[in-house]
């Protein structure tokens, strides 16, 4: 058999002996402020790495690489890593951990210390994909962050709580539906990739943890800065959500019968509650004008 013009590189995935050997040398107690949970096991790794569907073309952008589990698999098939880590610690020993596992790819490898929620668009330039083991407390907040400020990301395969995974992906009028369920499928199609168990990280959480995958819409009827408009017609909706879309919507638009006006507008029942209104309703929403002359069916 013919070897392939371009070999991966061969990387040394971490193992429970050397998360701890790392964690010992650097006098690191996992916080669960920081939601440091870390991956202890490659197999979790490259099953995480194959979801997302990395490949040599990719700039990878990591949200909080830790000891560098995930960091080390990436850079086995991705052109570029960017990662954004706050812990200081973390960030600093990220460079000497892929010198020793993965010699060869040091020069791909780009570290930036910082709380990702506050990470510019400059900063990084055309990330092509976002994988992480998110950090739970802040996991939806700082997914949206990204998708926002990098346009140039088409892929997401992110690991959260196996009931974030499940809001995430949530479709209209079940019972997890929500903020999060909108503002994801604003940005593209959302659904489950895995569920992760408990016992391929240390610590071990009390939860068990999900993938979900997010392909950016390539060709969406709405543009992406429409998420001005859009999102708080959402936070809104589903800030009262067992009320009417006419009720929820009255602080918004300033009285229930301007709700009304422009929920008819926009053709959806006044009567609906957010739960049953898909992310194409909200942008039609956010962009309809009452017609002054029109009668409004519940009046
Ligand atoms: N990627 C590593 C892994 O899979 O083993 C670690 C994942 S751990 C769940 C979350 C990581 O995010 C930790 O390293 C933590 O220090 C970092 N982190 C927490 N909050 C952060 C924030 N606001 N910005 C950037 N990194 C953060």
């Amino acid at each position: 058999m013919n070897a392939p013009d371009n070999p991966a590189p061969a990387v040394d995935l971490l193992g429970p002996a050397e998360i701890r050997q790392l964690a010992d040398k650097l006098g690191v107690t996992p916080t669960k402020k920081l939601g440091q949970n870390f991956v202890h096991d490659p197999n979790t790794v490259r099953r995480i790495i194959g979801a997302a569907d990395v490949g040599a073309d990719d700039h990878v952008v990591e949200i909080g690489p830790g000891l560098g589990s995930l960091t080390l698999g990436l850079l086995e098939v991705a052109e570029k890593v960017t990662v954004v880590e706050i812990d200081e610690r973390l960030a600093g020993e990220l460079p000497r951990t892929v010198a020793w596992r993965a010699p060869q790819a040091a020069g791909r490898l780009h570290v930036i210390v910082q709380d990702a929620l506050r990470l510019r668009p400059e900063q990084i330039t055309g990330p092509t994909a976002l994988v992480a083991n998110l950090p739970y407390n802040v996991s939806v907040p700082v997914l949206l962050h990204f998708l926002a400020i990098f346009p140039s990301i088409t892929r997401v395969l992110v690991m959260v709580q196996a009931e974030v995974a499940d809001r995430l992906a949530a479709e209209p009028g079940s019972k997890t539906y929500g903020v999060p369920s909108v503002k994801a499928a604003f940005y593209g199609d959302v659904r489950r990739a895995g569920t992760i168990g408990r016992h391929v990280f240390w610590p071990e959480p009390n939860i068990e943890s999900g993938l979900v995958r997010i392909d950016r819409h390539p060709d969406p009827d709405w543009d992406f800065t429409d998420r001005d408009a859009v999102f708080p017609l959402v936070d809104a909706a589903f800030a009262q959500r067992r009320k009417t879309l006419r009720a929820a919507l009255s602080g918004h638009y300033g009285s229930a019968q301007a709700a009304e006006d422009a929920l008819v507008a926009a053709g959806i029942d006044p009567k609906l509650r957010g739960e049953r209104l898909a992310v194409e309703d909200f942008v039609r929403l956010a962009h309809s004008t009452p017609d002054p002359e029109q009668e409004s069916y519940t009046r």
